[in-house]
């Protein structure tokens, strides 16, 4: 058995995505995850060839639209659990909720790695489709409601929104349902017909290794009807891209990779079904103070060396905003961490702590003044200036 990824979510692009923009996505994914930039890190390598293995399919437009009609008739998830129930369209990760690891499909018996046969890979799943389904010839799409697809996006937000929560606006791309014909993809007056290709079937058949079988109609899409006259507003697909604006609520201790999935908030479903759901991985912009181990907030402070020999009380701005004083003991050295508990960030019922890390400042220049002093204290320690 082999596993493969729902290819429109790793490049992070909606499935309606033109060729040109896919290649612009996939070039700065690329660019961003090339081993020669990431080495030694086994996650940037993964996703590089996770990114290269979709772009091979989507780039190439012959094997996008084979792979689109995979997906469409509900490939990644929808025949492998046998029949019955309604099928939800499109992109549907494994697990709801945050975490990791929700976006794998499973293809039973077939590798589509291999990208020689994506027909044949194609033909022989559907043939089990329909066998799965009591070998019921056509009526390869059911044409009840559909969920609408589900969309993925980073979103990279600063480190104190992340850190503290917050709202954050977004925009997004989404495909809805074209109001002109209402997703029907037929022109305002047009006859639904039936399928000259498939003669209403919804399925073709043809020869494979001394026997028939089927596969959808790529005419009709196996509904075994088409419009006598495709909409002009949609050209006949029932979508149009509508942008769409989203307040993201960031929950309180977020960091890069994190993961949010927010119910009904991706692309409208079809004919009433319900919308699919918009997956946020969030990617934390540094802070020019701040530095996050865990939980604990690492706060890098400078002293001077007098501080630093003859102790000192310092004050450190915490992450919302209060005064916390920092004793400084006599003979610090640099890299040395002071402990403040209860003011990292907080995540849940969990609260990291506020880490001073003292760096001890070694003067480039001395006045008059500090340079005698400085002399007197070499003498002192029986050095000779
Ligand atoms: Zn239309
Ligand atoms: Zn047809």
């Amino acid at each position: 058995m082999a596993q493969t990824k729902d290819y429109y979510a790793v490049l992070g692009v909606p499935a309606s995505v033109s060729q040109d923009e896919l290649k612009k996505k996939y070039r700065k994914l690329a660019a961003k995850h090339h081993p020669d930039k990431n080495q030694g890190d086994p996650k940037s390598a993964e996703k590089f060839k996770e990114i290269s293995e979709a772009y091979q399919v989507l780039g190439d437009a012959e094997k996008r639209k084979q792979y689109d009609q995979m997906r469409q008739l509900g490939a990644f998830g929808g025949f492998g659990g046998g029949s019955g129930g309604p099928r939800r369209g499109g992109a549907q990760p494994g697990s709801a909720g945050a975490g990791a690891g929700g976006q794998n499909f499973k293809f039973e018996d077939f590798d589509i790695g291999g990208l020689g046969g994506l027909g044949d890979i194609f033909s022989s799943m559907f043939g089990d489709a329909q066998r799965q389904q009591g070998g019921r010839a056509g009526n390869a799409r059911p044409r009840g409601p559909e969920r609408g697809h589900d969309i993925e996006a980073t979103l990279e937000i600063p480190f104190r929104v992340a850190a503290l929560g917050g709202k954050v606006p977004i925009e997004l791309e989404v495909n809805e349902e074209c109001a002109t014909c209402h997703g029907s993809g037929a022109a305002p007056g047009a006859k639904i017909i039936t399928c000259p290709e498939c003669q209403g079937r919804g399925t073709i058949s043809f020869g494979q290794g001394g026997f028939a079988v089927q596969r959808p109609c790529p005419r009709c899409l196996g509904k075994g009807t088409v419009p006598s006259e495709p909409c002009p507003t949609c050209n006949g697909s029932g979508e149009v891209r509508v942008r769409k604006k989203v307040i993201i609520t960031v929950p309180p201790g977020v960091d890069t990779g994190t993961k949010i999935r927010l119910k009904g908030q991706g692309g409208l479903g079809s004919k009433n079904g319900p919308p699919g759901d918009l997956l946020i991985t969030f990617q934390v912009d540094a802070d020019r103070f701040f530095k996050r181990e865990g939980l604990d907030l690492i706060a890098p402070v400078k002293i001077n060396i007098a501080q630093a020999t003859l102790g000192s009380k310092i004050s450190v701005t915490t992450l919302d905003g209060k005064k916390v004083a920092i004793k400084i003991p006599p003979g610090t050295t640099s890299g040395k961490r002071f402990r403040v508990r209860g003011q990292g960030i907080k995540k849940d019922d969990r609260v990291g702590d506020l880490i001073v890390q003292v760096e001890v400042d070694v003067p480039e220049k001395l006045n008059e003044e500090q340079e005698k002093a400085m002399r007197d204290f070499a003498e002192a320690s029986g050095l000779k200036y």
